[in-house]
Protein backbone atom coordinates (compact mmCIF):
# COMPACT_ATOMS: atom_id res chain seq x y z
CA UNK A 1 0.00 0.00 0.00
CA UNK A 2 1.42 3.39 -1.38
CA UNK A 3 2.26 6.32 1.09
CA UNK A 4 -0.35 8.92 -0.08
CA UNK A 5 1.51 11.79 1.63
CA UNK A 6 1.64 14.88 -0.68
CA UNK A 7 5.35 15.65 0.31
CA UNK A 8 8.53 14.21 -0.19
CA UNK A 9 10.28 13.34 3.61
CA UNK A 10 12.42 16.35 3.83
CA UNK A 11 16.06 16.20 3.23
CA UNK A 12 18.26 16.69 5.90
CA UNK A 13 20.75 19.57 6.18
CA UNK A 14 23.79 21.12 7.76
CA UNK A 15 21.85 23.90 10.56
CA UNK A 16 22.75 27.24 8.83
CA UNK A 17 24.37 28.70 11.93
CA UNK A 18 26.98 25.67 10.96
CA UNK A 19 27.21 25.83 7.23
CA UNK A 20 27.80 29.28 7.81
CA UNK A 21 30.75 28.67 9.09
CA UNK A 22 32.15 25.50 6.62
CA UNK A 23 32.28 24.72 2.44
CA UNK A 24 31.05 21.12 3.46
CA UNK A 25 28.16 19.56 1.69
CA UNK A 26 24.62 20.93 2.65
CA UNK A 27 22.76 18.19 1.80
CA UNK A 28 23.17 14.96 4.11
CA UNK A 29 21.44 12.70 2.80
CA UNK A 30 18.07 10.36 3.36
CA UNK A 31 19.03 7.53 6.41
CA UNK A 32 18.10 3.92 5.41
CA UNK A 33 14.87 4.24 6.83
CA UNK A 34 14.02 8.02 5.30
CA UNK A 35 15.02 6.22 1.84
CA UNK A 36 12.43 3.39 2.54
CA UNK A 37 9.64 5.62 3.80
CA UNK A 38 9.98 7.68 0.48
CA UNK A 39 10.22 4.41 -1.51
CA UNK A 40 7.09 3.81 0.03
CA UNK A 41 5.29 7.01 -1.98
CA UNK A 42 6.12 5.32 -5.37
CA UNK A 43 3.00 4.35 -7.08
CA UNK A 44 4.62 1.50 -9.18
CA UNK A 45 2.96 3.26 -12.31
CA UNK A 46 2.53 0.53 -15.01
CA UNK A 47 3.42 3.10 -18.20
CA UNK A 48 6.20 5.11 -16.01
CA UNK A 49 6.13 8.45 -16.94
CA UNK A 50 9.54 9.58 -15.18
CA UNK A 51 11.49 7.09 -16.74
CA UNK A 52 10.90 9.05 -19.99
CA UNK A 53 11.45 11.84 -18.52
CA UNK A 54 14.89 10.97 -17.83
CA UNK A 55 17.90 11.42 -20.23
CA UNK A 56 18.81 7.96 -19.69
CA UNK A 57 15.86 6.14 -19.30
CA UNK A 58 16.56 4.65 -15.09
CA UNK A 59 14.09 1.89 -14.76
CA UNK A 60 13.07 4.17 -11.77
CA UNK A 61 10.20 2.51 -10.42
CA UNK A 62 12.11 -0.44 -10.45
CA UNK A 63 14.80 0.62 -7.98
CA UNK A 64 13.02 2.70 -6.08
CA UNK A 65 10.77 -1.02 -5.22
CA UNK A 66 13.90 -2.54 -4.35
CA UNK A 67 14.52 0.54 -2.38
CA UNK A 68 11.37 -0.07 -0.60
CA UNK A 69 12.12 -4.25 -0.05
CA UNK A 70 15.18 -2.74 1.54
CA UNK A 71 17.55 -4.01 -1.03
CA UNK A 72 19.92 -1.19 -1.05
CA UNK A 73 22.70 -2.66 -3.47
CA UNK A 74 19.67 -4.34 -5.91
CA UNK A 75 18.52 -0.44 -6.62
CA UNK A 76 22.26 0.18 -7.30
CA UNK A 77 22.36 -2.59 -9.95
CA UNK A 78 19.40 -1.56 -11.65
CA UNK A 79 20.36 2.40 -11.10
CA UNK A 80 23.82 1.60 -12.67
CA UNK A 81 22.74 -0.31 -16.02
CA UNK A 82 21.86 2.95 -17.23
CA UNK A 83 23.87 5.44 -15.03
CA UNK A 84 27.46 5.62 -14.55
CA UNK A 85 27.76 8.73 -12.26
CA UNK A 86 24.57 7.46 -9.93
CA UNK A 87 26.02 9.31 -6.44
CA UNK A 88 26.97 12.63 -9.18
CA UNK A 89 23.30 12.80 -10.88
CA UNK A 90 21.36 12.30 -7.82
CA UNK A 91 23.18 15.06 -6.27
CA UNK A 92 23.21 17.48 -9.58
CA UNK A 93 21.12 16.14 -12.13
CA UNK A 94 18.02 18.84 -12.34
CA UNK A 95 15.16 15.80 -11.55
CA UNK A 96 12.83 18.76 -10.88
CA UNK A 97 12.77 19.54 -14.75
CA UNK A 98 13.10 15.72 -15.92
CA UNK A 99 12.19 12.72 -14.23
CA UNK A 100 10.25 14.60 -11.29
CA UNK A 101 8.58 16.48 -13.31
CA UNK A 102 6.61 13.58 -15.19
CA UNK A 103 5.73 11.79 -11.94
CA UNK A 104 2.32 11.42 -11.53
CA UNK A 105 2.51 12.39 -7.52
CA UNK A 106 3.17 15.99 -8.94
CA UNK A 107 -0.05 16.41 -10.02
CA UNK A 108 -1.31 16.52 -6.30
CA UNK A 109 1.09 17.12 -4.30
CA UNK A 110 5.26 17.19 -4.70
CA UNK A 111 6.77 14.35 -6.98
CA UNK A 112 8.28 11.05 -5.15
CA UNK A 113 11.67 12.18 -3.95
CA UNK A 114 13.72 10.40 -6.93
CA UNK A 115 16.72 12.44 -6.95
CA UNK A 116 17.11 12.02 -3.34
CA UNK A 117 16.53 8.44 -4.02
CA UNK A 118 19.11 7.98 -6.69
CA UNK A 119 21.81 9.53 -4.38
CA UNK A 120 20.91 7.21 -1.39
CA UNK A 121 21.05 4.23 -3.25
CA UNK A 122 24.90 5.21 -4.39
CA UNK A 123 25.70 6.43 -1.05
CA UNK A 124 24.43 3.77 0.55
CA UNK A 125 26.89 1.40 -2.37
CA UNK A 126 30.04 3.22 -2.12
CA UNK A 127 29.78 3.14 1.76
CA UNK A 128 28.71 -0.50 2.32
CA UNK A 129 29.40 -2.73 -0.85
CA UNK A 130 32.11 -4.94 -1.22
CA UNK A 131 31.12 -6.28 -3.74
CA UNK A 132 34.29 -6.86 -6.79
CA UNK A 133 33.73 -5.04 -10.09
CA UNK A 134 34.07 -8.06 -12.77
CA UNK A 135 35.11 -6.14 -16.31
CA UNK A 136 33.82 -7.61 -19.28
CA UNK A 137 35.60 -9.60 -21.53
CA UNK A 138 37.41 -7.03 -23.82
CA UNK A 139 36.28 -7.02 -26.91
CA UNK A 140 39.75 -6.30 -29.40
CA UNK A 141 38.36 -2.67 -29.47
CA UNK A 142 40.17 0.38 -28.13
CA UNK A 143 38.52 4.04 -28.20
CA UNK A 144 40.22 7.18 -26.85
CA UNK A 145 37.88 9.88 -25.03
CA UNK A 146 39.03 13.68 -24.86
CA UNK A 147 37.84 15.39 -21.74
CA UNK A 148 36.73 14.25 -18.21
CA UNK A 149 33.90 16.25 -17.66
CA UNK A 150 30.37 13.78 -17.46
CA UNK A 151 30.07 13.54 -20.66
CA UNK A 152 33.65 12.18 -21.62
CA UNK A 153 33.39 9.72 -17.97
CA UNK A 154 29.61 8.88 -19.17
CA UNK A 155 30.85 7.85 -22.28
CA UNK A 156 33.65 5.74 -21.11
CA UNK A 157 32.02 3.78 -18.72
CA UNK A 158 29.30 2.89 -21.26
CA UNK A 159 31.72 1.65 -23.89
CA UNK A 160 33.68 0.04 -20.34
CA UNK A 161 30.72 -2.20 -19.51
CA UNK A 162 30.02 -3.16 -23.14
CA UNK A 163 33.57 -4.59 -23.43
CA UNK A 164 35.86 -1.85 -25.07
CA UNK A 165 39.23 -0.50 -24.11
CA UNK A 166 38.64 3.05 -23.05
CA UNK A 167 41.32 5.56 -22.38
CA UNK A 168 40.41 8.71 -21.01
CA UNK A 169 42.83 12.05 -21.87
CA UNK A 170 42.17 14.97 -19.61
CA UNK A 171 44.24 18.22 -20.26
CA UNK A 172 44.12 19.21 -16.52
CA UNK A 173 45.61 17.48 -13.34
CA UNK A 174 42.46 15.57 -12.26
CA UNK A 175 39.38 13.99 -13.70
CA UNK A 176 36.19 15.34 -13.68
CA UNK A 177 35.93 18.27 -15.62
CA UNK A 178 33.38 21.37 -14.88
CA UNK A 179 32.05 18.62 -11.47
CA UNK A 180 35.36 19.14 -9.87
CA UNK A 181 36.80 23.27 -10.56
CA UNK A 182 32.76 24.42 -11.29
CA UNK A 183 30.17 23.04 -8.75
CA UNK A 184 31.26 24.39 -5.57
CA UNK A 185 32.07 21.67 -2.61
CA UNK A 186 28.99 22.27 -0.62
CA UNK A 187 26.87 21.20 -3.80
CA UNK A 188 29.20 18.02 -5.15
CA UNK A 189 31.86 17.41 -3.07
CA UNK A 190 35.13 16.15 -4.72
CA UNK A 191 35.42 13.12 -3.34
CA UNK A 192 32.28 12.17 -4.30
CA UNK A 193 33.49 12.73 -7.94
CA UNK A 194 36.40 11.07 -7.29
CA UNK A 195 35.13 8.09 -6.10
CA UNK A 196 32.59 7.47 -9.17
CA UNK A 197 35.99 7.85 -11.68
CA UNK A 198 37.71 5.18 -9.28
CA UNK A 199 34.49 2.95 -9.70
CA UNK A 200 35.09 3.38 -13.76
CA UNK A 201 38.81 2.63 -13.43
CA UNK A 202 37.09 -0.96 -11.92
CA UNK A 203 36.06 -1.35 -15.25
CA UNK A 204 39.80 -0.87 -17.03
CA UNK A 205 38.76 2.58 -17.87
CA UNK A 206 42.07 4.01 -18.49
CA UNK A 207 42.84 8.22 -17.06
CA UNK A 208 45.50 9.85 -18.32
CA UNK A 209 45.47 13.44 -16.98
CA UNK A 210 47.91 16.29 -18.25
CA UNK A 211 47.34 15.39 -21.47
CA UNK A 212 45.87 18.10 -24.60
CA UNK A 213 44.70 16.52 -26.85
CA UNK A 214 46.05 19.08 -29.75
CA UNK A 215 48.99 19.56 -28.10
CA UNK A 216 50.63 16.63 -26.30
CA UNK A 217 48.87 14.65 -28.92
CA UNK A 218 46.78 14.95 -31.92
CA UNK A 219 43.89 12.95 -33.08
CA UNK A 220 45.78 11.34 -35.67
CA UNK A 221 47.98 9.90 -33.38
CA UNK A 222 45.81 8.27 -30.81
CA UNK A 223 44.75 6.88 -34.20
CA UNK A 224 47.74 5.62 -35.16
CA UNK A 225 48.30 4.59 -31.67
CA UNK A 226 45.53 1.99 -32.48
CA UNK A 227 42.32 3.63 -31.22
CA UNK A 228 39.44 3.34 -33.67
CA UNK A 229 37.00 5.61 -32.40
CA UNK A 230 37.78 9.18 -30.58
CA UNK A 231 35.21 10.86 -28.40
CA UNK A 232 35.36 14.38 -27.45
CA UNK A 233 34.02 15.89 -24.66
CA UNK A 234 36.04 18.52 -24.17
CA UNK A 235 33.50 20.90 -22.97
CA UNK A 236 32.22 24.69 -23.23
CA UNK A 237 35.52 26.03 -21.92
CA UNK A 238 36.13 29.25 -23.82
CA UNK A 239 34.97 32.63 -22.04
CA UNK A 240 32.36 35.08 -24.27
CA UNK A 241 33.85 38.22 -23.71
CA UNK A 242 31.16 41.23 -23.51
CA UNK A 243 33.95 44.04 -24.94
CA UNK A 244 33.66 45.93 -22.66
CA UNK A 245 36.19 48.37 -21.59
CA UNK A 246 38.70 47.21 -19.11
CA UNK A 247 37.94 43.65 -19.30
CA UNK A 248 41.48 42.94 -20.39
CA UNK A 249 43.47 44.39 -17.20
CA UNK A 250 44.68 42.53 -14.47
CA UNK A 251 42.44 40.87 -12.08
CA UNK A 252 39.49 40.68 -14.14
CA UNK A 253 38.27 37.08 -14.84
CA UNK A 254 36.43 35.73 -16.97
CA UNK A 255 33.68 32.96 -15.35
CA UNK A 256 35.26 30.31 -16.61
CA UNK A 257 38.70 31.22 -15.48
CA UNK A 258 37.96 31.94 -11.83
CA UNK A 259 35.76 29.11 -11.62
CA UNK A 260 38.97 27.01 -12.61
C1 LIG B 1 29.18 26.68 -11.38
C2 LIG B 1 28.50 25.62 -12.19
C3 LIG B 1 27.48 24.87 -11.60
C4 LIG B 1 26.82 23.88 -12.32
N1 LIG B 1 25.85 23.17 -11.71
C5 LIG B 1 25.20 22.20 -12.37
C6 LIG B 1 24.18 21.44 -11.75
O1 LIG B 1 23.87 21.63 -10.58
N2 LIG B 1 23.56 20.49 -12.49
C7 LIG B 1 23.90 20.26 -13.79
O2 LIG B 1 23.31 19.36 -14.41
N3 LIG B 1 24.86 20.96 -14.41
C8 LIG B 1 25.51 21.92 -13.74
N4 LIG B 1 26.49 22.65 -14.38
C9 LIG B 1 26.78 22.36 -15.79
C10 LIG B 1 27.66 21.13 -15.96
O3 LIG B 1 28.74 21.19 -15.05
C11 LIG B 1 28.16 21.02 -17.38
O4 LIG B 1 27.04 20.97 -18.25
C12 LIG B 1 28.98 19.76 -17.59
O5 LIG B 1 30.09 19.74 -16.74
C13 LIG B 1 29.44 19.65 -19.05
O6 LIG B 1 30.11 18.42 -19.15
P1 LIG B 1 31.15 18.11 -20.29
O7 LIG B 1 31.68 16.74 -20.01
O8 LIG B 1 30.52 18.36 -21.61
O9 LIG B 1 32.30 19.21 -20.16
P2 LIG B 1 33.25 19.68 -18.96
O10 LIG B 1 32.71 19.35 -17.62
O11 LIG B 1 33.60 21.10 -19.27
O12 LIG B 1 34.55 18.79 -19.17
C14 LIG B 1 35.37 18.93 -20.31
C15 LIG B 1 36.76 18.42 -19.95
O13 LIG B 1 37.54 18.34 -21.14
C16 LIG B 1 38.84 18.78 -20.86
N5 LIG B 1 39.46 19.21 -22.12
C17 LIG B 1 39.08 20.27 -22.87
N6 LIG B 1 39.86 20.33 -23.98
C18 LIG B 1 40.72 19.27 -23.91
C19 LIG B 1 41.77 18.81 -24.75
N7 LIG B 1 42.09 19.44 -25.87
N8 LIG B 1 42.45 17.70 -24.36
C20 LIG B 1 42.14 17.04 -23.22
N9 LIG B 1 41.16 17.46 -22.39
C21 LIG B 1 40.46 18.55 -22.73
C22 LIG B 1 38.64 19.90 -19.85
O14 LIG B 1 39.83 20.16 -19.12
C23 LIG B 1 37.53 19.34 -18.99
O15 LIG B 1 38.02 18.58 -17.91
C24 LIG B 1 27.17 23.63 -13.68
C25 LIG B 1 28.21 24.38 -14.27
C26 LIG B 1 28.86 25.35 -13.55
C27 LIG B 1 29.97 26.11 -14.23
S1 LIG C 1 5.80 8.39 -12.02
FE1 LIG C 1 6.33 8.70 -9.83
S2 LIG C 1 4.89 7.35 -8.77
FE2 LIG C 1 4.88 6.66 -10.92
S3 LIG C 1 6.47 5.03 -11.04
FE3 LIG C 1 7.50 6.97 -11.52
S4 LIG C 1 8.32 7.68 -9.53
FE4 LIG C 1 6.76 6.12 -9.07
Amino acid sequence: MADMSPKKNPMPVQDPLVRAHNFEEVALGYSEETAMKEAMRCLDCKNMPCVSGCPVNIHIPAFIAKVREGDFEGAYEIISMSSSLPAVCGRVCPQENQCEKKCVRGIKGESVGIGRLERFVADWHNAHSEKEVTPPEYNGHKVAVVGSGPSGLACAGDLAKKGYKVTVFEALHTAGGVLVYGIPEFRLPKSIVAKEVETLKKYNVDIETNVIIGKTLTIDELFDMGYEAVFIGSGAGLPNFMGIPGESLKGVYSANEFLT
